[in-house]
């Protein structure tokens, strides 16, 4: 069972937790639960860590302090619901990431997963106990605490199922996931079942409800993943939620099957590069040597002879960092000017039936066009279509293209 920062914000909440796991208890399971910090916590300790000077003396953002600081919400409440479990006459314990251990990389911040010995963990299990595990955070082989990238608390319940050989239930705010963010359009649906392959389009396109990295695990090691809502009343059960689940397990396959949005985007245009082999390598050697993540690429011959333009997209953070690496290759490759959009947002309808359909495409062009909404960027892969426009129509265009693809009547 894991539990997000709103199921855990306060004490309240976090017996309305103690109540569900009791639940699973009394049913005869053993139960490990990976808590989040409480709402609004790990944002807090973020702010601490920008504001402590480290910037300004040059120090990364994602430097090893950073998460020893990040990483103490989930300390917090995972205490706090052992205790309360033991209130309850539960037996429990916490467990931080290192007492386990859950081993990661030393990529601070945003730290993979290399292993977990579930052994010490299993034992206390079969001794009757509930462990409670603090999400979002590992060690790294040389003793530093790592933490798993915002949102990784979710990375970590699916990676403990698949070290136990369990299924993995993630409660959170919405009970389940819906064919858009219900935060933005009302007459989203809740899908009873969704494949890995979409939920993985779905997260890595924007919709935070699971972090794209759990998404990715659940499909390798075929844990069963469930969506659903921790605000429950006592007495009552959670409900069915969402079902994550390999593609043939679902008897009703349809087109399209949600549509997800991220403000996370900025847009750098290039203009008039050399036309001629080599000009991308250097370009995106440089980026990649510098660890940014380049999303969308489009290029296109200019009309003067022999040159070209090109645009790509980054994550917001990195669009300085982007255009400063760029700048410092134009010497050697020669292009006529960079200019950098970070006003931008992504939309993206993603649906497994687009293998097999035509005209997708031209739908979401057409709805798009009829708010006068205009296209910058396009880009496809095998089930999903991402189309980058202006941010301040992505609430339109979320409900246009939810609405053209029918799936408020689903
Ligand atoms: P938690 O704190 O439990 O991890 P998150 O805030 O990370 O919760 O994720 C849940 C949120 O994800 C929801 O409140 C909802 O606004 C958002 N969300 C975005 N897209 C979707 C979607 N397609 N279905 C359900 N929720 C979505
Ligand atoms: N508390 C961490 C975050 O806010 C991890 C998580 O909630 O999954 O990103
Ligand atoms: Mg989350």
């Amino acid at each position: 069972m894991k539990f997000g920062g709103t199921s855990v914000a306060d004490l309240e909440r976090i017996r309305r937790v103690a109540r569900l796991v009791n639940a699973e208890v009394q049913a005869g399971h053993q139960v490990a639960v990976v808590v989040s910090a409480m709402a609004g916590k790990t944002n807090e300790l973020v702010a601490w860590t920008d504001g402590s000077g480290a910037a300004a003396q040059g120090l990364a953002a994602s430097d090893d302090e950073y998460d020893v600081v990040v990483a103490s919400g989930e300390q917090v409440s995972a205490g706090l619901l052992a205790m309360t479990l033991r209130n309850m006459g539960t037996p429990a314990r916490s467990w931080m990431g290192w007492q386990i251990p859950i081993i990661a990389d030393d990529s601070h911040g945003r730290a993979r997963i290399d292993e977990i010995q579930p052994e010490k963990l299993g034992a206390a299990m079969d001794a009757g106990e509930v462990a409670v595990i603090a999400g979002f955070q590992g060690v790294t082989r040389d003793g530093r605490i790592a933490t798993l990238g915002r949102g990784g608390s979710d990375t970590s319940a699916v990676a403990i199922a698949a070290a136990l050989g369990c299924g993995c239930d993630i409660y959170t705010d919405v009970d389940g996931v819906y064919t858009t963010d219900p935060r933005i359009e009302s007459k989203a649906r809740k899908l009873a079942k969704i494949s890995y392959e979409e939920m993985l389009e779905m997260a890595s396109l924007g919709a935070k409800v699971l972090q794209t990295r759990s998404v990715e695990l659940a499909m390798a090691y075929g844990v069963p993943v469930r969506v659903l809502s921790s605000f429950v009343e006592p007495g009552e059960a959670p409900g069915q939620g969402t079902i994550v689940c390999d593609e043939e397990e679902i008897v009703e396959k349809r087109i399209v099957s949600g549509v997800a949005y991220s403000r996370d985007e900025a847009k750098i245009s290039l203009f008039g590069l050399p036309d001629h082999p080599g000009v991308s390598s250097t370009i995106f050697g440089a980026l990649a040597d510098a660890n940014v993540n380049v999303d969308m690429i489009v290029q296109s011959k200019a009309r003067t002879a022999d040159t070209a333009n090109m645009e790509f997209t980054v994550g917001k953070r990195d669009a300085q960092r982007a255009v400063d690496i760029v700048r410092s290759v134009q010497p050697s490759v020669g292009f006529e000017d960079v200019q950098v959009n970070d006003d931008v947002a992504k939309v993206s309808v993603i649906g497994v039936g687009m293998r097999s359909h035509t005209g997708v495409a031209k739908s979401m062009f057409q709805a798009l066009a009829d708010k006068g909404v205009n296209i910058q960027v396009i880009s496809t892969s095998e089930i999903k279509i991402s189309v980058l426009i202006d941010a301040a129509y992505t609430e339109l265009a979320v409900r246009a293209l939810h609405a053209a693809y029918g799936l408020d009547q689903l």
